[in-house]
């Protein structure tokens, strides 16, 4: 490591900032923008970010195992993988060319090394014995970037030192990752790590490795929309609609980041033509705000409304391709604006509701997104040549309804609404993990944002370590459904699998149909006679309308139908009747009206708050086996 002195020293020269594109393995950098939005505001915020997690760091009592460490606000511990900031505080040592970002740079790598080191050349996802050790693959990609672009301000024997550590995770990574292991994108981010590992060090069997892992992976498109498949199993068996593991989250934020960084990286260009299309697809689901709707996704337990808790970003993905689409790079804009207003204190909160339910944000977000934003930065994003003022999202315009097959799901934009429906069937490794059943997983509108979202239909840790705990007795899921509560147990129409849906369009409406039965989480009905259920929603320029039928012909103390409709706690809530209640939201008033008695179900504040996508709602339920509930939103004129 280099000491102050040399520091000082370096930086006199100037020196440090030729080093990009002059470093032996660095790509000859192509004509790029340097001062464009995308790259100031990830300047401005990766900044930001690093002073915030430099202020978590470790640093008095030298003898506690947490020493250099990056202690969690939220979990209270030091995450494993916090080794990966090495690669961010390296560019911001660079950048701002002072020394407490190398200090800090050296004390992480020895917690690292100390505590999360494996004999056989991996890293542990957590300190503890038995952890996953695939995470491997993301420290050394980051050790690596750190080398590539930022080796000039280690010294010698500390440079060598990283040499050799990233040798032996190279070696590991080799020898245990094929296409099959773990979710598609540990395989598909071995592809760049070796890629990149082996052009620095001169390794020709791990350059050979990675080429054949991304060619592997282009296998795992699907046919009919071309998403990427593969996060969860099984992996070569459809499930009973024809559907593969899809997540949109950890596709747009780990998958194909790492494709697009290994196709750059090594001139591949079929890798780069064939995710292309991929990228667009993936596009469709991001909403006007930035924000990445994974309200279906097999893993949305990790859902945040801007993506997902432990990955890296979009930002890799999109903004390096942008001179493919320009709308790639207002895809990569958008979202880090996004990030951007998800900040406080200097570190990036799991959604836009954290602050105002005193919800402490876990460090994870902000590690991992530095990573992202210091590659477009070091990496530069390619000029585009098109009007950005005149570039719209797919989910800006307004189209009507769009299927997408291979997830059973469909999109709707009408007038200000933009909406998500699906009845994919394929879950992850628990069940009643994301809604299905023909669930209404996403309801926003441009004057409010989201005002129904689809969270996990029960939530529960599937990772622990890298999940937060839900410790509200009230707590529940926010996916708008019709319930039934029988012998302790519930049945949900948003857990049945082999829901049907129907899409009919006209005059500038969409009217969708959904059957499906209510079931418990193992598909079984509470009674010998299967209870079919429907629910309608139309939507129409100026407002949504819901119709539920439970299939239950009396009414029932134990069936209801439960909306609870996102909003933040510092908004108003009048209630006018028992059957009229409206939502001051800042620039807008939403009215939820019903043919029925509506009721608030119990909350300690007023509130109930959900992880998945980190978002407050109010716990809205009308106790009849039948009702029709209409959503109005009205622009403030005061
Ligand atoms: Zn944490």
């Amino acid at each position: 490591m280099a000491s102050r002195r040399d520091f000082i020293k370096l930086t006199a020269v100037g020196g440090v900032g030729l080093l990009v594109g002059t470093n032996a393995y660095s790509n000859t950098l192509l004509s790029f923008n340097a001062d464009d939005d995308l790259s100031h505001l990830s300047n401005n915020l990766l900044s930001t970010w690093i002073d915030a997690l430099i202020q978590l760091q470790v640093n008095a009592k030298s003898e506690s195992v947490d020493f250099g460490g990056l202690m969690c606000p939220a979990c209270g511990r030091v995450h494993g993988r916090v080794g990966d900031a090495i690669y961010p505080l390296l560019y911001m040592a660079k950048k701002k060319q002072q020394s407490k970002y190398l200090d800090a740079t050296l004390l992480l790598y020895k917690w690292m090394e100390k505590n999360m080191s494996q004999p056989d050349g991996s890293w542990l996802n957590d300190p503890v014995k038995g952890s996953w050790k695939g995470i491997t693959v993301f420290s050394a990609i980051a050790l690596a970037e750190s080398l590539r672009y930022h080796g000039a301000l280690l010294d010698n024997q500390f440079k060598s030192e990283i040499e050799n550590r990233l040798k032996k995770a190279g070696i590991f990574i080799y020898n245990n990752f094929s296409i099959d292991y773990g979710n598609i994108n540990y395989p598909i981010t071995a592809s760049y790590g070796l890629s990149l590992i082996g052009t620095i060090l001169d390794i020709k069997e791990f350059k050979e490795k990675g080429r054949k892992l991304a060619h592997e992976a282009l296998g795992f498109i699907t046919k009919k929309d071309g998403f990427l498949k593969g996060e969860g199993g099984p992996y070569y068996t459809s499930s009973g609609k024809g559907c593969y593991s899809v997540d949109l989250g950890y596709n747009v934020e780990e998958s194909l980041p790492a494709l697009v960084l290994y196709g750059k990286f090594t001139n591949d260009t079929e890798v780069l033509d064939a995710i292309t299309p991929v990228l667009k697809n993936h596009m469709e689901f991001m909403l006007p705000d930035g924000a990445w709707d994974n309200s279906w996704g097999t893993r949305n337990y990790k859902w945040t409304y801007w993506g997902s808790r432990t990955s890296d970003g979009c930002q890799p993905a999109y903004a390096l391709m942008a001179d493919r689409d320009p709308r790639f790079y207002r895809a990569a804009l958008k979202n880090t604006e996004l990030l951007n207003v998800s900040t406080y204190d200097g570190l990036l909160y799991g959604g836009p509701h954290y602050l105002s339910h005193k919800v402490l944000p876990c460090v994870h977000h902000t590690m991992c997104h530095a990573k992202a934003l210091t590659t477009i930065l070091d990496q530069g994003i390619p000029k585009v040549k098109s009007d950005l003022r005149k570039v719209v999202l797919p989910r800006e315009k307004v189209y009507g309804s769009r299927f997408f097959q291979d997830i059973q799901t469909h999109l709707i934009s009408v007038g200000m609404f933009r909406a998500t429906v699906t009845g994919y069937d394929r879950e992850y490794a628990m069940k009643n993990g994301h809604a299905t059943g023909g669930a209404l997983t996403m309801l926003w509108h441009e004057k409010t944002g989201p005002l129904f979202v689809g969270s996990m239909t029960e939530y529960k840790l599937q990772e622990v370590g890298n999940m937060q705990p839900d410790n509200d007795p009230f707590s529940m899921p926010l996916t708008p459904r019709i319930e039934l509560m029988k012998d302790g147990k519930m049945y949900m129409n948003i857990s049945d699998l082999k829901a049907s849906i129907v899409v009919k369009e006209g005059g500038g409406e969409v009217i969708v149909t959904t059957h499906s039965k209510l079931v418990d989480q193992d598909q079984n009905a509470p009674y010998a006679d299967e209870i079919e259920c429907q629910a309608i929603y139309t939507f129409y320029d100026d407002k949504v309308i819901l119709d539920f039928d439970s299939g239950i012909s009396l009414s029932n103390d134990s069936i209801r139908v439960v909306f609870p409709v996102v909003s933040k706690s510092t908004e108003k809530v009048v209630v006018l009747s028992d059957h009229l209640i409206h939502i001051h939201k800042n620039h807008s008033l939403v009215k939820i009206s019903s043919d029925s008695k509506i009721v608030f179900l119990p909350t300690d504040t007023g509130r109930i708050f959900n992880f998945v996508p980190g978002l407050e709602a109010i716990p809205l339920a009308i106790c009849n086996p039948k009702c029709r509930i209409e959503i109005d939103v009205v622009s403030k004129m005061y």
